[in-house]
């Protein structure tokens, strides 16, 4: 396949109604962009974007229904039946890029070849120009010799890769992760590139960096084929210089490698379909790095949490990730024997939280498979999966759970509303913790009145304790 070669394909009706509709307009619309590298492989793409030389009001008045939100003239195109949205960009030449994260100014370009010439590699520059579209028939554009790279399995930036990543720093990312998604060589010239232009990647923002790391983690490739080629071309230490940090750092583990090839490998090991957890994956040891000098990693999951939540904020990730990853930095140490008494598999609930089972014991699987230490039947983590799923099932693990509320204890003990409620809803709890059987409405108020009176003062602390039999 090269340049000018026709190129037959199975157009969506939305896609095929776009481009109708703008040739129908006497514009010049083509598909370009990741899609037409996607059919010249042979891929079903998973995103279609259309360039024009229409004007982007003149698109969105031919589309009823299309928004057209940014700067950068990217129509959105509703599909009547329902399905994906269909991109329409207008031809353009971005010029000035004042800090290396967005263009300054983006102007029209008035061609095709001049809006394939601004794409950051060849094998993203290339166009498909429809002939006849009801039968699925156009030409390849292809001025940068895309598709002979594709072949050969060669990265390439389009014209002088100094200057293309100058005007865009997030090049250097998107380069690590299209020569992995594709198993492609990097070409020296563009790999020497990134190698001297890389702390340049510094200075982009960290909503970009993000959106990168998120596709890379989800991409069908293990993160960690990325993430070591970010490492080999001085990328890790400029973006994430705490994971950085974890190379040489020792690890007494089955599996060799030391702390940052056991957090790719953690990384690797969990679902593509949930980058979220994987990034928490990623991140779960990076207290390793700061904790080493006591020889023995103490408290490295809180170390851990922290640099973590800096990474997190550094990339501005909405706070529900940040949340999530950091509970399950703080918590992935967690121990667990068969000798627990149910109580104790409630206090680890409890301490844990109910919502954040799930994901800690795909992370902890994720972990050991990544240490090559193997789960017993008996007294390990599907036992442990099992009780605590029991108890969130059957169990009161709140104060919201218990048979009386603060009101009851207003109304029945004389209590003033305040803290002195908050202390003895939170002791009634610890109590039922202990034993369920006492989740009943006579049994708390006595002994609440108890407690009141400062009868019963044995506290329960939810520590760490509850890592030993309980
Ligand atoms: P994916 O399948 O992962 O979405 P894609 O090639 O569609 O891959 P996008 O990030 O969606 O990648 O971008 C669409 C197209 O826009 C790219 O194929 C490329 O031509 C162009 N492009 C995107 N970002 C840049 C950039 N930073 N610099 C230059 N061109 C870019
Ligand atoms: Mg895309």
């Amino acid at each position: 396949m090269r340049d000018g070669d026709t190129l037959l394909i199975d157009l969506p009706a939305s896609v095929r109604d776009v481009l109708g509709g703008l040739a129908a307009g006497g514009a010049e619309a083509a598909l370009v962009g990741g899609c037409v590298r996607d059919l010249v492989l042979g891929l079903r793409p998973s995103d279609w974007d259309v360039a024009t030389s229409a004007p982007p009001d003149e698109v969105a008045g031919r589309f009823p229904g299309s928004t057209w939100e940014n700067p950068f003239g990217t129509v959105a195109v509703r599909d009547p039946a329902g399905g994906r949205e269909v991109e329409v960009t207008t031809y353009r030449v971005e010029a000035g890029y004042r800090d290396r994260r967005r263009p300054d100014a983006v102007r029209w370009g008035s061609s095709l070849a001049e809006d394939l010439g601004r794409r950051d590699f060849t094998i993203n520059a290339m166009a498909w120009l429809p002939s006849d579209l009801a039968a699925g028939s156009g030409r390849l554009v292809d001025p940068f010799g895309g598709a002979a790279d594709l072949d050969s399995r060669l990265l390439r930036a389009v014209g002088d890769p100094d200057a293309r990543i100058g005007e865009d720093a997030l090049r250097l990312i998107r380069a690590v992760r299209f020569a992995t998604r594709f198993e492609m060589r990097l070409d020296p010239p563009t790999e020497d590139a990134i190698r001297r232009n890389a702390a340049a990647a510094a200075g982009l923002s960290g909503e970009r960096v993000r959106d990168e790391l998120l596709r890379v983690l989800s991409g069908a490739a293990p993160p960690s084929r990325a993430l070591d080629r970010m490492e080999r071309l001085g990328l890790l230490a400029v973006l994430f210089p705490e994971l950085a940090a974890l190379r040489g750092i020792p690890q007494a583990k089955r599996l060799a490698g030391d702390a940052l090839d056991h957090s790719l490998r953690t990384a690797d090991v969990l679902p593509a379909a949930d980058p979220v957890l994987r990034l928490a994956g990623l991140l779960h040891d990076l207290g390793k790095a700061t904790t080493l000098a006591d020889g023995h990693f103490i408290h490295h999951e809180k170390a851990g949490e922290r640099l973590a939540e800096e990474v997190l904020l550094r990339l501005r990730s909405p706070r529900a990730e940040i949340t999530r990853i950091t509970r399950l930095v703080r918590h992935h140490m967690f121990a667990y024997s068969g000798d627990w008494s149910d109580a104790a598999v409630r206090r680890f609930v409890r301490r844990v939280g109910p919502d954040l089972l799930a994901d800690l014991f795909a992370l902890r699987a994720a972990d050991d498979a990544a240490s090559g230490v193997v789960d017993p039947r008996r007294g390990g983590w599907a036992e442990l999966r099992r009780r605590a799923a029991a108890a969130v099932a059957d169990d009161p693990l709140e104060a919201a759970h218990l048979a009386l509320s603060g009101d009851d204890l207003v109304a029945e003990l004389g209590i003033a509303p305040g803290p002195e409620i908050g202390r003895l809803l939170a002791e009634l709890l610890e109590a039922v913790l202990d034993d369920p059987g006492l989740n009943d409405r006579g049994r708390l108020l006595a002994r609440a009145r108890e407690l009141a009176a400062g009868g019963d003062q044995t506290h329960h602390e939810d520590g760490s304790g509850a890592a030993a039999p309980g």
